[in-house]
């Protein structure tokens, strides 16, 4: 069976392989369809392209998107987007400079804590143009300011801890025109790790649909079986096409390796199955 891994990240995010780097080992991992997923950029796709020419991977460009939504940040995938689309790159840019103003802030608020010298040592681990909070996790973690990155989130970074700063996105409705605009499928990503009510979730959902979205990642590297499961039935009561990604960070600190990936539970229909999908070259 063919093998999709719609969710990864590159060194042009919060990645630790260049793109070039991802495909190869995308390729020794057995993937045969991998969307590359970076976080509010499409920087790394035309590497990633040139990387994978010529071979047996099909590469989707895609983006994951931050939004608000209900005071909370969540996270959308646009799969197999435009990535000269105008719409959406001035989106994305909107976006970044948030992130640039949001590390700063960080940074201020971490120096109250009396941790100095985060932006700086933060920006010694970016390799593209998006500052990501996992860059300050691995600097804090190199200051021996805890003992990994998941300790980093859970005791600076998350809401209620000295650094977090409340994201500022945005809108789900109007991520989604940015996508369609870019003719991709917007996907909701890793639904469970918003730890939403039953009701609100429904609600979301609700709303993603109203405004034209079409996908939910069922299967994700950060899903337990349950919620994976849990994940499949809203995604055939909400008729939404279902999704596979390993949200892939690199060799180290990641949800899941490569293609490492449930089967999507029966009853679902892949996204892979859309109209608009790219056929395989
Ligand atoms: P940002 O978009 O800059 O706010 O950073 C979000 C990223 O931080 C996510 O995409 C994950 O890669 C990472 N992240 C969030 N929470 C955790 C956690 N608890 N442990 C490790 N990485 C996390
Ligand atoms: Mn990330
Ligand atoms: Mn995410
Ligand atoms: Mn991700």
């Amino acid at each position: 069976m063919c093998c999709h891994d719609l969710h990864s990240h590159s060194t042009a995010s919060d990645g630790t392989l260049a793109p070039a780097q991802l495909i190869a080992r995308a390729q020794q991992a057995g993937v045969d369809v991998l969307a590359l997923t970076d976080h509010d950029t499409l920087d790394g796709y035309a590497e990633a392209a040139r990387a994978a020419a010529g071979g047996p991977l099909q590469l989707v460009p895609g983006v994951e998107v931050s939004v608000t939504w209900s005071a909370m940040t969540i996270h959308v995938l646009g799969l197999n987007v435009d990535p000269d689309c105008e719409v959406l790159q001035q989106g994305l840019d909107g976006l970044r400079a948030f992130r640039d103003w949001r590390a700063e802030e960080i940074a201020r608020r971490l120096e109250k804590a009396g941790i100095g010298g985060t932006l700086q040592g933060a920006a010694g681990y970016r390799q593209g143009r998006i500052l990501s909070r996992t860059h300050f996790a691995h600097y804090l973690v190199e200051a021996g300011r805890a003992a990994s990155v998941r300790d980093v989130f859970k005791h600076y970074l998350v809401r209620g801890k000295p650094g977090f700063v409340p994201g500022e996105w945005a809108g789900l409705d109007t991520v989604i025109d940015w996508i369609l605009a870019a003719g991709g499928l917007p996907v909701i990503a890793h639904p469970a790790r918003y730890r939403l009510t039953r009701s609100k979730l429904s609600r979301l959902v609700g709303e993603f649909r109203e405004a034209g979205g079409c996908g939910i990642e069922v299967v994700s590297g950060s899903h337990s079986r349950d919620e994976t499961l849990h994940m499949a039935a809203v995604s055939r009561e909400h008729g939404l096409l279902a999704s596979a990604g390993s949200d892939y960070h690199g060799p180290h600190n990641t949800w899941a390796e490569l293609g490492q990936l449930r089967a999507l539970p029966p009853g679902c229909t892949p996204v892979w199955e859309a109209d608009s999908w790219p056929a395989a070259a």
